[in-house]
């Protein structure tokens, strides 16, 4: 469910018009709802009440100062990757106690950085990274936490660029490993290994995977128990999917239904990072038609939106639902809309039925709040688009358009070439 509706012909954000916002802001954009984040975020929070998870929103999906503030204002934790991400969440006035540390190559300015701000834990994903953490936090006189990330070699069906959970992917640490890790942990005066943690994929639509890693986990417990050992948390990663197409992903309830069975026999506190079920379909990206070409073979619809600012389309082949922002009864034709840069992927949609365009529509490109404006670049010297938020009958830009002189701030031309 989403705020993105149609009423008397026209799309809509919640109670404003979205060609009036585009009449304000110009084209492209991305525009986010407000009460579509609210409302997945207590969807979660409300099917897996019985836990009372810490539902650490994964901010690479969407970083946005506006978005990270609604989920903060609602009890939301940040899951970050960065020193980036974790400056921005702070920035926001985000708890550091509900802050997890994830990322495979945390540098020793981000492990400083983060120790400093006192985070929750750093979920740990090789056993080089945790004696860094411990020897800086010796070296700065702190103590931490840390949840140690395994692979459970899980299968996850999804795309491949999206797995995460399998021995030939780089993320978390082998179960023999990390048993190791936890017989010798006095090693680590400085951190307690007090988790576990799993994040298997991204975009998956069933509770099979889940269990599975979960059920792995319990097996992992047990044999951790021999050992006498016992941790506090159980980090259950992120990775619900979400409606692009016809997928029929599980709702949050049916997602809590299929695992609070086993987290609630596993009695350990649970930590959640959904980052693409909280944003991805409160978020659209606006476009507007350039121009038509027929060259015999095929139609194409050319606009002003490109891969630099929604690559999805071209890495991943993922599909966008594109649909005119104003009610088009034209009979359907099969086009490509594609963007003005200079490579063959870029491109929204092949072969797909729309409405007849004419120059200067708009399109609304569907499900856009993940992955979205976080993966946009500047190729071929394009401005970033703005990012704007609807919240009932108001709208505001929440981080504005570039301009060329943020493009070349910084570079500079060498004297040796004057
Ligand atoms: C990307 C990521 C997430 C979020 O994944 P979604 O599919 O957006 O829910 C959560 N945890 C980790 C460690 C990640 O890398």
């Amino acid at each position: 469910m989403h705020d993105f509706l149609f009423k008397n012909g026209e799309l809509h954000c919640e109670d404003v018009k979205v060609s009036a916002i585009a009449k304000e802001v110009g084209t492209p954009f991305y525009l986010y709802s407000h009460h579509t984040l609210v409302d997945h975020f207590t969807k979660i929070q409300k099917a897996f009440a019985t836990v009372n998870p810490l539902i650490c929103f994964a901010m690479k999906a969407n970083d946005n100062l506006a978005v990270l503030k609604t989920l903060a204002d609602h009890g939301a934790g940040f899951d970050i990757v960065s020193v980036g991400e974790l400056k921005k969440a702070l920035k926001i006035g985000a708890d550091p106690k509900k802050i997890v540390f994830a990322s495979v190559g945390k540098t020793e300015e981000e492990i400083a950085y983060a120790l400093e701000a006192g985070i929750l834990f750093f979920n740990v994903e090789s056993v080089h990274e945790l004696a860094e953490i411990n020897r800086i936090a010796k070296k700065m006189g702190k103590k931490t936490q840390a949840a140690l990330r395994i692979n459970p070699d899980i299968e996850a069906t999804t795309h491949s660029h999206i797995a995460t959970g399998t021995l030939k992917n780089k993320f978390g640490i082998d179960l023999t490993s990390t048993r190791k890790i936890f017989k010798t942990q006095k090693k680590y005066s400085h951190v307690k290994i007090n988790g576990l943690h799993i994040h298997i994929g991204s975009q998956i639509i069933t509770g099979a995977p889940f269990i599975s890693a979960i059920k792995r986990v319990m097996e992992f417990l047990e044999v951790l128990k021999k050992d006498k050992i016992t941790v506090e948390y159980l980090d259950i990663g992120g990775g619900l999917g979400i409606i692009y197409k016809d997928e029929k992903p599980q709702s949050a309830q049916d997602f809590a239904d299929a695992v609070l069975p086993y987290l609630e026999k596993i009695n350990l506190k649970i930590v959640m990072e959904p980052g693409r079920f909280i944003v991805g379909n409160a978020g659209i990206f606006v476009t507007k038609v350039l121009y038509l070409k027929d060259n015999g073979l095929k139609k194409f619809v050319i606009v002003d939106g490109g891969m630099n600012d929604l690559i999805r389309p071209s890495l991943y082949n993922a599909y966008h639902e594109i649909v005119p922002v104003k009610t088009n009864k034209s009979k359907p034709v099969k086009v490509d809309v594609v963007g003005p840069i200079c490579e063959s992927g870029d491109f929204f949609a092949k072969d797909r039925e729309i409405p007849k365009m004419k120059k200067n529509d708009l399109l609304a490109v569907m499900s856009a709040g993940s992955y979205g404006y976080v993966m946009s670049s500047n190729y071929n010297v394009r401005c970033r688009v703005p990012e704007v938020m609807v919240r009932e009958k108001k709208f505001a830009i929440t981080k504005e358009r570039e301009t060329f002189e943020d493009l070349i701030r910084g570079e500079h031309v060498p004297a040796f070439l004057k």
